[in-house]
């Protein structure tokens, strides 16, 4: 992490310390998933308020996930994603890790012109929205400028709605949301092994992510055998083997 936000950092840490605690617990009893599902307002999570797309940034909570939104993904393959889940709307936001990533491989006269790879975020955002057909609906602000996610939410329900009221109410921590309903496996597996690349970075909480502290891949499944809880657990477990440890699987079936 860099050094003059560590305080902040870890002030962001330790305030989940509560909530993880008792997770880490019930993960070691294997009772994580039924405790979620048993929330009293689990439902509330599964209730989207839009369908606009945003990036799977713990700081761009509610509505649609892909990194950047869509910016890593080939142009034809994010605008049939864009239809086939009938999006209302496409956000960029600030600071955005993705736009960074595809800002790298612009050639250099167009970066001239694009200045930062927040501007860039936007202008592709704007272009990608006409393409497909919908309204670009804005930039998002993201604070702070670290990442607060313990956890990353692998989610096989589509709908799951990671909006800070809706988590606060439920007893949630702020998540990345990977919309596994909406990828292939391939592509949400890559946006989960993002996930937990930034968190166990540094613009996250780096070293603060270690055994006894773990990142958490939560998996939403489905009644369905495409999307089931088994099938996606796999996945997510597959993922997190690269991570030594840091990262741990969980998973609840949707009550949808
Ligand atoms: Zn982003």
């Amino acid at each position: 992490m860099e050094d003059h936000n560590i305080s902040a950092v870890l002030e962001q840490f330790r305030s989940q310390d509560r909530i993880f605690s008792n997770f880490y617990d019930l993960h070691a009893k294997g009772k994580l998933g039924e405790f979620i599902e048993s929330l009293p307002d689990i439902k509330l999570l599964f209730q989207l308020n839009d369908r606009h797309f945003r990036c799977i940034d713990e700081r761009t909570p509610g509505g649609l996930h892909a990194a950047g939104p869509l910016i890593l993904m080939d142009e034809a393959k994010a605008i049939r994603l864009l239809r086939t889940t009938r999006a209302e709307g496409l956000y960029s936001h600030d600071g955005c890790g993705a736009a960074g990533l595809a800002f790298a491989n612009v050639e250099e006269s167009k970066r001239n012109f694009y200045v930062n790879s927040d501007n860039y975020g936007m202008f592709y955002a704007k272009e990608l929205a006409k393409k497909a057909g919908i309204p670009y609906v804005g930039h998002l602000p993201a604070h702070p400028h670290f990442h607060v996610a313990r956890m990353a939410v692998y989610d096989g329900s589509g709908n799951f709605d990671n909006s800070e009221r809706k988590l606060k109410i439920a007893g949630l921590p702020p998540c990345f949301v990977i919309s596994r309903r909406w990828h292939d496996a391939a592509d949400a597996k890559n946006e989960l092994g993002i996930a937990a690349k930034i968190a166990t970075g540094d613009h996250g909480y780096g070293s603060l992510i270690k055994e006894k502290a773990p990142f958490l891949f939560l998996v939403v499944g489905m009644k369905n055998k495409d999307f089931s809880l088994h099938k996606l657990m796999d996945e997510a477990s597959a993922v997190a083997s690269e991570f030594a440890g840091k990262v741990i699987v969980d998973g609840f079936v949707a009550p949808v």
